[in-house]
Order: C-alpha cells, then structure tokens, then sequence
C-alpha cells in the first residue's frame, strides 16, 4: 500500500495544541511498513499519530475485503476477525445492559463502524437501529443478524431530521483520521438524554505502554488516536455530555483470564527493571477503556434546518 500521509497541525480531539513530540514506533508489516511519529496535546493530554493515515489511506485499507478474513495479532498467533469479534460477546453484554438501562425512547440509535453488527445486535429491535458499516463483507454479516445496514464512510454521514438517541462508535472511533470532526457532526444531533458509547480506546499513559515504549502491542497507523479518558471527558462535557459508565476491560475480552494475568505480571515485573528491546507488551487490566456519556437534559441539538446540518442523502 502506497503511503500517502497527512500532517494535522492541532489535536485531532479536542481542536487545540500545540502538539509535542512523544516517540517513534515501527509499524506492524501486516498494516503499513515504516516509522511512525506519536504525539501528545499540550491541551488535552490526547496521543495521535502525526502526520498520520489521511481519509483516502483509511478508506483504502478498511474497505478490504481481506481485512474480515484469518490475519495475525501482535503475538502473530493465526485470527479471524469474524470469530474474535463474536468472542467479545461478554464485554458487549455489559456494555448494552448500561446503554438499554439509559436509552431514551424514540430516536434512532445509529453504530458508526459498526462492523458485524454485534454491538447494536444486543440493542432491542424495538429501537430504531441503523449499522453504517463502509466494509462489504463485514455489513453482510451485519445484515444477517437482521439490521438495516448503510454502506457509508464516517466522513460521508448525512444525518436525518429524526433525533439521534444513541450514537455507538465500537471499537471505531479512534480509526477515524479525523474524529474531532465527526464527533462534531454527530454529538450536536444527539437529543436531551441521548447517549454515546465509545469503546475500545487505548489509554497511552497505562502500564505496559510506559514500559514498553516503542514496543507496546497497541500503537498501530490505524489506531489514530490514543486519549486518555480525561481528555475525552473533558471534550464530551464541551457538548453537554456527561459520563455515566466506565469500563477497562479484560477479564470478558479473548486477550484476557487469571493465568495469563498472573504470568503477565511477572513479565510488568521484570521490564519495571530492565527496559525490554524489541519486546512486545502483553495486555493488561487499564490498556483500553470504554465509556457511556449522556447529554444532558438542558441541553438542546442543532435545529436540523441549521447550516451546520448537512444535506440529506437516504431515509436518515
Ligand atoms: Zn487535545
């Protein structure tokens, strides 16, 4: 793949900067080759890629259909990107349990990057649910679990006049080149009481990423940014949205159980002492994290009839 990358000069979360230079990691051959520069937001603390995968990069390499069929994770151990999403079942049963405890009635509940489909699955069909899903493959599977499916890039979104309730971003929004944009879009069109969810963030300032460095198992082109869950806190209570749910998963995920908690802490252990070279870090409880914000009741969306509001395209 032809490398074509962009230079953002603010912080693709929250808008501002200056952004300072952190470290340098080699990308994974199974993605994209060459070096790669991490930097972190003066303002908000949020770690990005810069200059970083662009929209005709991201839209190149996503919609693959090779991306949902048998590749190889950091530990290059054989997976199946289909199976292993399946395989977070656990860790989605939590997290629809908080947003159909929240949910308000009526709106539409909309999973941007909503890959096969399993998040929103777990969503009651008495809601109006709709997967933008850009992947052929992954929204076929999406598709078959019985859910409306737009084939659609983030960056292309155009939204209804129907209220947004729910907004989803499973493990997608910090594949976004440009999630301060979108998040933009989309949080001025949730309702009062509306939710978002976004998971699968990877916080930069965890255990295995400062003893690691260069070589922690989660810094990849693609994952674009890397917040810690402050700054999103703080650029979510911009739009009014406050945090109801939290969650640092492993023990539900395929990445995580006692045995391997207990071998990995010995390997923490020992990298505390001597900085481990070319080393992989293993995961660990704190790596990702996941939220549930809620917007609050006095706040009020954009008028849809608004400049802002972008022309429409489909039913929504
Ligand atoms: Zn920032």
């Amino acid at each position: 793949m032809a490398v074509e990358l962009t230079h953002t000069p603010v912080c693709r979360l929250c808008g501002q900067g200056p952004l300072e230079p952190r470290l340098v990691f080699r990308a994974p051959t199974y993605s994209l080759s060459g070096d790669f520069y991490l930097v972190a937001c003066s303002k908000c603390g949020t770690w990005q890629i810069n200059p970083h995968p662009g929209q005709k990069l991201c839209q190149a390499y996503f919609s693959r259909p090779e991306l949902w069929a048998e590749g190889l994770d950091p530990d290059n151990n054989p997976v199946s990107p289909v199976k292993r999403a399946e395989e977070r079942l656990k860790e989605y049963i939590i997290y629809a349990r908080a947003v159909n405890h929240f949910l308000p009635k009526g709106g539409l509940v909309m999973d941007i990057g909503a890959g096969t489909g399993l998040m929103l699955s777990l969503i009651p069909d008495s809601f109006s649910r709709l997967a933008i899903e850009p992947n052929q493959e992954a929204a076929e599977v999406a598709r078959s679990r019985g859910l409306e499916v737009v084939r659609e890039w983030a960056e292309n979104l155009n939204f209804s006049h129907k209220p947004l309730s729910g907004l989803i971003f499973n493990q997608a929004l910090d594949h976004l080149p440009r999630p301060d944009i979108i998040l933009n879009r989309t949080l001025n069109r949730l309702t009062p009481g509306g939710l978002i969810l976004i998971t699968g963030l990877i916080n930069p300032l965890s255990l295995p990423a400062r003893l690691y460095g260069q070589g922690h198992r989660l810094w990849n082109p693609f994952h674009q940014i890397y917040p810690p869950l402050s700054a999103v806190q703080s650029v979510l209570a911009a739009y009014g949205l406050e945090t109801v749910g939290v969650w640092r998963p492993y023990f539900n995920t395929p990445y995580g159980n006692t045995v391997k908690l207990i071998a990995d802490f010995f390997k923490l252990m020992g990298a505390l002492f001597i900085r481990p070279k070319g080393a992989v870090s293993p995961p660990w409880p704190g790596s990702t994290y996941s939220l549930l914000a809620r917007k609050k009741v006095l706040f009020k969306p954009l008028s849809a009839r608004s400049p802002q509001a972008a022309p429409i395209g489909s039913a929504y």
